[in-house]
């Protein structure tokens, strides 16, 4: 019994506790909004610099390649394709700073999901023959029309294709696939049995149009399928596969993913994966589904 009674040193420790707690806690809110929009700053800053560079590289590969001369035209090829790279980069770092500050703007039209999927994958088709990878389309036939962005939403499943790509073996294959799917609720409940059990609770579920993204890679850690959305998260990147065949790399940002979920809320959709696991030597595959909902008048 005496062991509960706080002395006076203990009450001061405390309360000490609590004080560097707080003063600790309001210092990383600072640092984070510090780092928010220093990001935002830096990438627009960056933009206009990057514009020129690439402006006239692209004009001087194109049109004056002879006035460049042979012994400088690699070199100036050089500076183009880190150019593209880092353009990559400021454009996503522009995209995760106004997705955090709200100035993302959706330009809504009425359209076919497949479409969309038919428009993304057309635009990567180059890279699955560069990885000798088969993909396969399951689209589903007379989907309802959805309201988006389709420029938004190319960018989300490029996205996600192209990480697959990157972390499948070569000869490996990708899948994408669309369905209708009925859902009770979607935002962090994907619990299929309470999802059947819609009758007990009175009330209908909603119908969304679901995105499967299929790989047969190297697949994610139960622990990281959540985190690999987070800003600038990457899991441990292995280097080169212990067959030397294959080298799985990010692209270096971890921005990626976070883009793609923050798309996908503002569309008032779900993103998430299912994988059985990350392993580089069995490659378990990963799933990534996307719900976009249905408007009623659909
Ligand atoms: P990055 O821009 O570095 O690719 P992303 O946000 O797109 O970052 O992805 C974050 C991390 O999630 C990647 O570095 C990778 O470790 C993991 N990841 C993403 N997609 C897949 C996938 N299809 N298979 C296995 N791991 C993946």
């Amino acid at each position: 019994k005496r062991m509960t009674q706080m002395t006076y040193r203990d009450v001061t420790r405390e309360r000490e506790i609590t004080e560097n707690l707080e003063r600790s806690t309001a210092e990383l809110q600072r640092l984070n909004q510090m780092k928010d929009s220093f990001l935002g700053l830096a990438s627009h800053e960056l933009k206009t610099p990057l514009t020129v560079i690439l402006g006239y590289s692209d004009i001087l590969l194109d049109e004056m390649a002879d006035v460049v001369g042979e012994e400088a035209l690699p070199m100036l090829q050089h500076i183009d394709e880190a150019a593209n790279r880092l353009s990559n980069i400021v454009r996503d770092m522009v995209d995760v700073s106004m997705l955090d500050s709200h100035a993302l703007r959706l330009r809504e039209r009425v359209v076919d999901i497949n479409e969309v999927i038919r428009q993304a994958l057309k635009e990567i088709e180059y890279f699955f023959t560069v990885r000798k990878q088969s993909h396969e389309l399951r689209l589903a036939e007379h989907l309802p029309l959805i309201k988006c962005d389709p420029d938004r939403l190319v960018q989300v499943i490029t996205n996600l294709v192209v990480n697959s790509i990157k972390f499948t073996p070569d000869g490996g294959r990708i899948t994408v696939e669309t369905r209708l799917s009925y859902r009770l609720k979607y935002m962090g409940e994907r619990d299929e049995e309470e999802n059947d059990d819609w009758r007990r609770i009175g009330r209908a579920p909603a119908p969304f149009v679901e995105i499967l993204i299929n790989d047969t890679g190297i697949g994610i850690d139960g622990a990281d399928q959540v985190r690999v959305f987070e800003k600038f998260y990457e899991v441990g990147i292995i280097e080169e596969h212990s067959t030397g065949k294959v080298a799985f790399k990010g692209k270096g940002t971890g921005l990626g993913l976070t883009i793609v979920k923050g798309i996908v809320e503002m569309h008032g959709g779900e993103v998430w994966v299912e994988s059985p696991g990350c392993d580089p030597d069995h490659f378990p595959g990963s799933t990534f589904h996307i719900l976009l909902p249905i408007p009623s008048e659909s």
